[in-house]
């Protein structure tokens, strides 16, 4: 049987390939995106957060400081939490963090970030409109909040560093905290409010509706596994349920999976995942959030969701692959109960999601280095719900020869050659 022909083939359904696969057909190009799950959002692009984070410009970095790395090695960190098994094989690429994790480096990344994340926003409201899903995007920003004079006066340092890019939050004390949040508990003294950024109650749902609106302007949704995708004559073909889709060009969007497919083709980068978990919780006693919480001092979110108040936790350091552990969750809980009004766990066991990482925390979006006709769209890490659509705009743009929305060059895979 003759392959199926497209002029593009996206590989992954999460958040950065569905965007991709978009931008891609809003080009006039024929797209197939292909998943092995029969649905889009089914990995990390379903359990996240649910922030558009307009204000995130400033990279998260690997401890330097030794007293925070000493804490962060014996897991008495609560930002972090490490699997010690796991240390052999992701060493190398944790070692690449560490180096990459400077205030020069800091700075570049801030740089390049905040181009991309300047229209982070306007990108989703686009699609979110189009989808008919403007009702899974929320106004009203969400809060940083700190429980202590020291982690007050760490959360304003960072503001100050913010500044540079325009990001300008509102400072809270515990009474105008309590009047934006007034069933968080009193552990939390003051904290400050980024205005700007959009939440969705359901990453999922967002993702699923821009899928939708993908297939319902054409464009082929199939299940495969990209693991198959081979060079044929000028083209690639990738096998698939109703058979062989071929097509001129291909885009390797599949999140914390990517590296395995770069590889195969002979990129090696430093690639790892933080991996990270959520449970939810009925809320005690009727009490609610309005928006997502972060506390500052502890390293996870609270977040109100269609399925409950969603707790995330931080990064886990382990392989792709290693079993999941309640280890993280259970260490922030009796955090988290102090602060908000958690109620019973809701879940029956924490769901995880990979953050697809790479050590200067950009992603790659552009041509793989001497493959033509293949492109690379991941490594999203803590934002690709964020980044999804505006990366997915870039990644079009360079692919169909246009002048691109932001300079690419901070975010080609050869950087690291
Ligand atoms: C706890 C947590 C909280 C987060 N909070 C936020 C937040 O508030 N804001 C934000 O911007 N970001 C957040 N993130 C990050 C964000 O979720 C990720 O960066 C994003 O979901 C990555 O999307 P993706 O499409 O690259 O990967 P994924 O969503 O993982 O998609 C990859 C796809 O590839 C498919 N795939 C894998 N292997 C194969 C194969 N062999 N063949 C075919 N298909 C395959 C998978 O099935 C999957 O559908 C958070 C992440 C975590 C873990």
């Amino acid at each position: 049987m003759a392959p199926i022909a497209v002029d593009v083939i996206v590989l992954g359904a999460g958040i950065v390939g569905v965007s991709a696969a978009l931008a891609l057909q809003a080009k006039g190009r024929s797209v197939a995106l292909v998943d092995r799950l029969g649905e889009a959002a089914g990995e990390t692009s379903f359990g996240n957060t649910g922030i558009i984070q307009s204000e995130a410009v400033l990279p998260y970095l690997f401890p330097r400081d030794p007293r925070e790395l000493a804490l962060a090695a014996i897991n008495r960190n609560p930002d972090a939490h490490v699997r010690y098994r796991a240390l052999p094989s992701i060493a190398p690429a944790l070692w690449r963090y560490f180096r990459a994790s400077t205030d020069a480096g800091k700075r570049e990344t801030a740089r390049a970030m905040a181009s991309l994340i300047g229209a982070a926003i306007g990108e989703h409201a686009k699609l979110a409109e189009a989808a008919n899903a403007t009702q899974l995007l929320r106004r009203g920003g969400w809060i940083k909040v700190w429980r202590s004079q020291r982690g007050k006066q760490s959360v304003l340092g960072e503001i100050r560093e913010l500044e540079a890019y325009g990001v300008d939050p509102k400072l809270l004390d515990r009474a105008t905290l309590r009047a934006l949040e007034p069933n968080l508990g009193l552990a939390a003294l003051g904290g400050a409010h980024f205005p700007e950024p959009l939440t969705t109650p359901d990453p999922q749902a967002l993702t699923r509706a821009y899928a939708a609106l993908f297939v319902e302007r054409g464009g082929r949704m199939e299940i495969g596994d990209a693991l198959t995708l081979q060079s044929s004559g000028s083209g690639w073909t990738v096998a698939t349920q109703p058979g062989a889709i071929a097509a001129r060009h291909v885009v390797i969007a599949l999140g914390p999976w990517s590296d395995r497919l770069a590889r195969a083709f002979g990129l090696r980068l430093p690639f790892f995942v933080k991996r990270g978990y959520h449970m939810h919780y009925a809320p005690r006693e009727g009490a609610g959030l309005t928006r997502p919480v972060l506390d500052s001092e502890k390293g996870y979110v609270v977040a109100p969701t269609a399925r409950g108040l969603r707790l995330t936790t931080g990064a886990e350091f382990a392989r792709i692959d290693d079993p999941p552990s309640s280890a993280h969750l259970d260490r922030l809980e009796p955090f988290a109960r102090k602060m908000f009004p958690l109620g019973e766990r809701k879940d029956a066991a924490p769901w995880m999601g990979r953050r697809p990482c790479l050590p200067d925390m950009r992603p790659v979006i552009g041509p793989f280095p001497g493959r033509p006709g293949l492109w690379l769209d991941f490594g999203h890490h803590h934002l690709g719900l964020t980044l999804g659509p505006v990366s997915g705009k870039l990644l079009a743009e360079m692919m169909c020869g246009e002048a691109p929305l932001v300079d690419p060059a901070p975010f080609r895979a050869d950087r690291f050659s």
